[in-house]
């Protein structure tokens, strides 16, 4: 792997302590954790560890740019120049934040330099045009000529921002671009598993103009400094991403000061190929929409369903695209997949491919590395039930089961037999079929024809035990903004 015409690009890890009213600090008690390479097992970096004082000296920070900054004052047009600026600076840094994204997360270098870093600007570049666009209402009320009542879009004020580990970068920005787009000031919390480029988006933030205190940055854990983000009683809003038992322990922990949320948690999506689909397309489709970013992917189609009539070629096709997966190094130009993110997470998933082999035949893959690097070959299940537990629970890595359905109905029924309802896939030739089964499907997003397709213009989120609200999107706006109403008394 040394060879491989990226290994290159593994870039130096720079500063990593807190980021705090513009100043990189370390945490109060001095305490840092350490972050490795899941390629290798080794130690990459120690981080300081935010825990509740830090929160705290964030928040006070972000409640100080919020109250009497520059930046909820500061001209829409010139907000959003300095938050297009900081999507024109990932751009510029695509080969240092591919290369952290790599060496923290395990995915392939190219698919991070070319896929989360350029999506990650394309937030920016947006939702920059929202700043100018948070536009109110003038609203007739039922008193002509005594009135004028309109609506005004305001910040909601100190932002709380949770994200998790499998598109560190990607998930930052879709929570931080609206966020800065409508006024708000932030306090972004990272995974501690990967915390690495979002410290780099702080730097970032503040080269583009973006005032100090205005997005503060402060990785630590979930229990100690998550958990003191969502209890602060300073923050007004937190979004979060992560699984669906944390966001329960998020929703407990808002309830002092009744913290607006927005959740996006876990998911179990449906990929479904009826009988009348292209076949070469939908499985090509559904291969990379349960593989792609090693299946750690909140949207994954961990439950291919396939019509009776083509359910042989179809597993022979995924079984196929899977065995022909490059696993290794994501520094290694070769790779598709790359490692699953750090030791307990391997742990896990291989838990599910011991127990898919027990509840069903492995119809590809199967393997997985035990020293060393956190591998999992691309593994395909057959013979599971609806009720097996691979087939309904999240396993959050690259492994499908496929299971045979015999009319659209009953598939319809089967795909919404989940607590969760994040997205779904449908292949099909037919117009009818892809309009009845859009309609039919209860989740956020329906892909038909494609899988996992993502633009900052679309809204992205939960049905069910999958979250609240929505990421992306005008839509999203109204999760960063309060509507405040003002009525005027204007004659009599
Ligand atoms: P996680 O819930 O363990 O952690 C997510 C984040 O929450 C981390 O920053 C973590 O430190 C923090 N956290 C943990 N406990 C906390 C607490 N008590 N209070 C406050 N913060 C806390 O999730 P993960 O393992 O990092 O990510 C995987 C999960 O995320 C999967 O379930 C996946 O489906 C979900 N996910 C969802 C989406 C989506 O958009 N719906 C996107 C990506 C990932």
């Amino acid at each position: 792997m040394t060879n491989s015409p990226v290994s290159e690009h593994a870039p130096k890890i720079g500063d990593t302590r807190l980021l705090i009213d513009g100043e990189r600090v370390d945490s109060a008690d001095g305490a840092t954790f350490a972050v490795y390479n899941p390629a290798t097992g080794e130690e990459i970096a120690q981080v300081a560890e935010g825990k509740s004082e830090d929160i705290d000296r964030a928040v006070k920070a972000a409640r100080r740019a919020f109250e009497s900054g520059p930046w909820r004052d500061m001209k829409p047009k010139d907000r959003a120049a300095a938050i297009w600026r900081l999507g024109e600076l990932l751009v510029e840094n695509k080969e240092e934040l591919g290369g952290l994204e790599t060496l923290d997360n395990g995915k392939p270098f190219l698919q991070a330099r070319d896929g989360d870093v350029p999506t990650a600007a394309g937030l920016f570049h947006y939702m920059s045009g929202w700043a100018t666009k948070l536009e109110g209402t003038t609203i007739p009320i039922s008193f002509p000529g005594q009135f004028h009542t309109f609506t005004r879009r305001e910040a909601v004020g100190v932002v709380g921002l949770i994200v998790p580990w499998n598109f560190p970068l990607t998930i930052s920005a879709w929570k931080v671009a609206p966020a800065l787009a409508a006024g708000n000031t932030v306090v972004l919390k990272p995974s501690e598993v990967t915390p690495l480029t979002a410290l780099r988006l702080g730097d970032l933030a503040l080269e583009a103009g973006i005032p100090p205190g205005v997005l503060n940055v402060v990785p630590g854990f979930g229990a100690d400094a998550g958990a003191a983000l969502t209890a602060h009683p300073d923050v007004d809003k937190v979004s979060f991403t992560g699984s669906t038992a944390t966001g329960r322990a998020i929703m407990q922990a808002a309830t002092g000061n009744i913290k607006k949320l927005t959740l996006e948690l876990g998911g179990k999506s449906p990929d479904i190929i009826m009988g009348d689909a292209n076949l070469e397309a939908a499985i090509a489709g559904a291969a990379d929409g349960i593989f792609y970013n090693q299946g750690e992917a909140c949207a994954a189609g961990s439950r291919i369903y396939a019509h009776r009539s083509v359910y042989d070629e179809v597993v022979a096709g995924i079984s196929a695209a899977a065995n022909g997966i490059n696993v290794g190094d994501g520094f290694d130009a070769s790779s598709f997949i790359g490692p699953l993110v750090s030791k307990e997470h391997h742990a896990k998933v291989r838990s599910y491919v011991d127990l898919g082999r027990e509840e069903g035949t492995v119809a590809a893959g199967g393997e997985y590395a035990t020293d060393g690097g956190y591998f999992v070959n691309p593994t395909v299940f057959t013979d599971v039930t609806d009720q097996s537990r691979v087939v309904r629970e999240e396993i959050f890595g690259p492994v499908v089961s496929i299971m045979p359905f015999d009319d659209t109905d009953e598939v319809i029924r089967r795909a919404n037999d989940t607590r969760y309802g994040l997205s779904a896939g449908v292949w099909t030739e037919s117009i009818s079929t892809a309009h009845r089964m859009a309609e039919a499907l209860r989740a956020g997003t329906v892909w038909v024809n494609c899988y996992g397709v993502f633009d900052a213009a679309m809204p992205f989120g939960g049905y069910k035990e999958s979250g609240w609200g929505r990421e992306m999107g005008g839509i999203v706006l109204n999760d960063y903004t309060e509507t405040k109403t003002v009525c005027i008394k204007i004659g009599d």
